[in-house]
């Protein structure tokens, strides 16, 4: 029996490991388990998996916790050190699925614990860059991509040398609005951005696949996982989302690896790692499939892949503060405060007016980083 942690439980990347953890109930015990509120579905899952805690992140949201989990001898507890100190108690795996640099703090108090995480919570690497990288080193944890396209890298490498690789290339879906004009991206409603044509996902990052700052995010977390200059990174946009991305050899040998468009198939990779293990997907269907299609980003309508790339060129602060006005605009966009097009130019206000000096060393300063971007952010939606 092998034992997990859950952080952000609840979230559809929460959904899909459970789901798999049903499939394979013997062989998981739960440990923590954590979100933001949401302290109904939150208890129901903890009592399910007879996990030993429960933890809101949102004070307020505890005393209807306790409620729901009296009598059940679940513990539960609220507040962000709370979280934090959930996420450090030792487990073989935790899986980090909270979304935003929210989690950043937790993934770290995970590392040093010198444990496996699998990483969906990409806006957590993104931010820290090296200073997570760095502390997984420091402290012997090992770090799984759960994001699907690293998932697909990761399998495709297979621990071989990254100096034999010549370019690794991240497939996009290109998102809900590939194919509008600028003119149309301007009045997309929030619910046209969310209702991604092959996942099912949370919110923020949905609206991040139409934007294509999910893949400028993950431009990003591959320089960190796969460090094989960025300059041998690409992005090709595939429609179809069945190759999950490709790792071209010096040879020109390229694997890819395919796999239908489920977040159950690389959480099992993880959760398996290295070996396999069962999922209930159905199974990859090429012949009902047909065509597989390939395309060039279009940066002009999509600037947000151009805004990433040269954010992780300058390094530093820059990623940090590149993910922290997203996750802003994001939210502004959400609450019908800015239209579509301007997440991507609330973007480059912020990174044009922001401090990109020093260099982050610790996770306070990268939260100070975070900060800092977000009351930029703030200031520049107020005027906007
Ligand atoms: P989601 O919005 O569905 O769930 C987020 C979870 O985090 C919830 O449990 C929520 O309660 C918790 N949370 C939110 N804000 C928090 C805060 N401030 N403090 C503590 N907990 C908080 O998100 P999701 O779609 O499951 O995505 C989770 C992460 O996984 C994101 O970083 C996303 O980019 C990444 N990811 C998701 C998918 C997917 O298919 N959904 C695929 C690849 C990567
Ligand atoms: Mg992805």
């Amino acid at each position: 029996m092998r034992s997990i942690s859950i952080l952000g439980a609840t979230g559809s990347v929460g959904d899909s490991t459970f789901r798999l953890l049903r499939k394979h109930r013997a062989d998981w015990r739960v440990e923590a388990l954590t979100a933001q509120c949401s302290a109904t579905k939150l208890a129901e899952l903890a009592k399910e998996f007879d996990a030993r805690i429960a933890i809101v992140g949102d004070e307020a949201c505890l005393p209807e916790l306790r409620e729901e989990l009296a009598g059940s001898g679940i513990e539960a507890a609220g507040g962000r050190a709370a979280l934090i100190e959930a996420a450090a108690r030792p487990v073989d795996i935790t899986m980090a699925a909270i979304v935003g640099c929210a989690g950043l703090a937790p993934v770290m108090a995970a590392i040093e614990q010198g444990g496996t995480i699998a990483l969906a919570n990409k806006e957590a690497l993104v931010s820290a860059g090296e200073v997570m990288t760095e502390a997984v080193a420091r402290h012997g944890a090992t770090l799984l991509p759960v994001d699907s396209e690293h998932n697909a890298i990761f399998q495709c490498l297979n621990g071989n040398d990254l100096a034999e690789v010549r370019m690794i290339t991240l497939t996009a879906s290109g998102g809900p609005l590939r194919l509008l004009s600028t003119d149309e991206l301007q009045r997309v409603t929030p619910d046209q951005a969310v209702a991604h044509p092959n996942w099912d996902m949370g919110a923020k990052i949905s609206v991040d696949s139409a934007t294509m700052f999910n893949k400028g995010l993950e431009l990003i977390e591959a320089h960190h996982l796969f460090p094989v200059g960025l300059d041998r990174i690409r992005i090709l946009v595939h429609p179809q989302s069945v190759i999950h991305s490709m790792v071209e050899y010096r040879d020109h040998s390229t694997l890819a690896q395919l796999g239908p468009s489920e977040m159950m198939v690389p959480i099992a990779s993880c959760l398996a790692w290295p070996k396999r293990m069962e999922t209930p997907c159905e199974p990859l269907d090429l012949a009902k499939i047909g065509e597989l299609t390939f395309f060039q980003p279009d940066e002009d309508r999509f600037p947000a892949t151009r805004l990433a790339r040269a954010a992780c060129e300058e390094g530093g602060a820059t990623p940090a503060i590149l993910n922290a006005a997203n996750e802003m605009a994001v939210a502004a966009f959400l609450a019908g405060q800015i239209p579509f097009t301007r997440i991507a130019a609330v973007v480059e206000d912020v990174l044009g007016q922001s401090n990109h000096t020093p260099r982050p060393a610790t996770l306070d300063d990268v939260l100070a980083i975070d900060a800092a971007a977000r009351s930029q952010a703030r200031a520049i939606l107020e005027t906007a």
